[in-house]
Parts: structure tokens; C-alpha cells; sequence
């Protein structure tokens, strides 16, 4: 072993990451390990990561995907516990559209955006609208299918609320599907899931359908 110093590369991350315990509380590896891990795939890219342009990349991706992946650090159900019983006897569809949807294929970790719309019909309780869209960040901030994510922000929201029915429809573009693979730009994939009311009675299902394709005439404010 050379007695030299070590040159400024990124190097000093890998003896970071031998001076830091293994994992933290959670059982996770540490940010240096996931900023090696990042480096061997920028090696493995075909790049070199001691390059000046890629210095501080391992550790800007890091913080990327603790927003990427924010998800984990949510409990959906507790987002929803808090609800409202004094509606004035409100029975009628509850509908928020054009969530953005921003969320990680758990195949090739490409990125799948795209829009949610969720209704529910309320059996006395209603909830903040913005719950109903950190239900949705809080599934879509993990890596996921379209298929799961979907069953899972209707089937959280009826669990929890126990409204008259919930209705959830998904349309989002698949990065891995228009970058690379098959290349097919201009797909978008959709999904939904429909409980109670919106499943059982035709008209409800309708109504809502034609909610959410309606034209967008308000969206200031
Ligand atoms: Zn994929």
C-alpha cells in the first residue's frame, strides 16, 4: 500500500463508507454504501466516476431517490385517519382528477408519470382532498406496478374511510416501454379499480367516468 495521500477521487467516498457502520437503525445500508453502489453503476455504465463531472453524483442521486422513493417513510392509512363527519348529510361522488402521478417501475426503475383520478361516495365522513393525493404520492413514491398501485390507493381509501364505494383510474407512460425496450412513445397505460357503488350500479360508474373526461374548463387557483 502506498503511504500517499489519497488524490480528491472517489476514493475518499469508499473510505467514507469503510469508517461508517454497516447499516443504520432501519436495517438499511448507509449513503455510503448506496453512493458506492452508484458508482460501480456508473463504472459498470461505462463512465469513469472519478471524473469531475461525476464527483458529487453519487451523492446527488442518493438524495434523489430518498425523494424518489419517499414513499416508504409514509403510512397511507394514518394520512386518511383523519376525517370529517360534519358534511350537512353530503352523499354524493367525491371526485379529485389529474393527480400527477410520479412513481418507479419496480422492473427497471424507469420512471412511470402520469395522472389519477379517485372518487368516493361518502358514507358520513369525507377527508381532506390533499389526503387523497398523499395517498397517492404515498404509494406512487415506491417502486411499483401500475396494476398494485392502483389496488392499492382504492383499497387503502376503503378500508379507512369505509365509504359507500371508491373508484380509481390510473393513465401514466412507462419510461421503460418508450426510452428502451420496445420504444413505443405515446402509449399510456390504464388502469382502474372500481368498489362498491362504482362497481355494483352502471350509472355511478358512468357519471364518474364522464367526471374525469370532462373538459378541464377550472384549473387556476
Ligand atoms: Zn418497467
Amino acid at each position: 500500500m502506498s503511504s500517499q495521500a489519497p488524490q480528491p477521487t472517489a476514493d475518499i467516498g469508499a473510505i467514507l463508507a469503510r469508517r461508517a457502520p454497516l447499516v443504520d437503525g432501519a436495517g438499511r445500508p448507509t449513503q455510503a454504501q448506496a453512493e458506492d453502489a452508484i458508482r460501480t453503476l456508473l463504472r459498470w455504465a461505462g463512465d469513469d466516476p472519478g471524473r469531475e463531472g461525476l464527483l458529487d453524483t453519487p451523492k446527488r442521486v442518493a438524495k434523489a431517490y430518498r425523494e424518489w422513493f419517499a414513499g416508504y417513510e409514509e403510512d397511507p392509512e394514518e394520512l386518511l385517519a383523519r376525517s370529517f363527519e360534519e358534511t350537512d348529510g353530503y352523499d354524493e361522488m367525491v371526485t379529485l382528477r389529474d393527480i400527477r402521478l410520479e412513481s418507479t417501475c419496480e422492473h427497471h426503475m424507469a420512471p412511470i408519470l402520469g395522472r389519477v383520478h379517485v372518487a368516493y361516495l361518502p358514507a358520513g365522513r369525507v377527508v381532506g382532498i390533499s389526503k387523497l393525493a398523499r395517498v397517492v404520492d404515498a404509494f406512487g413514491k415506491r417502486l411499483q406496478i401500475q396494476e398494485k398501485l392502483t389496488a392499492q390507493i382504492a383499497n387503502t381509501i376503503d378500508r379507512v374511510l369505509q365509504p359507500k364505494g371508491v373508484a380509481v383510474v390510473i393513465e401514466a407512460a412507462h419510461q421503460c416501454m418508450t426510452t428502451r425496450g420496445t420504444h413505443k412513445t405515446g402509449v399510456t397505460m390504464v388502469t382502474s379499480r372500481m368498489l362498491g357503488g362504482f362497481r355494483d350500479d352502471p350509472s355511478t360508474r358512468r357519471e364518474f367516468l364522464a367526471m374525469i373526461q370532462a373538459p378541464r374548463g377550472f384549473t387556476e387557483g
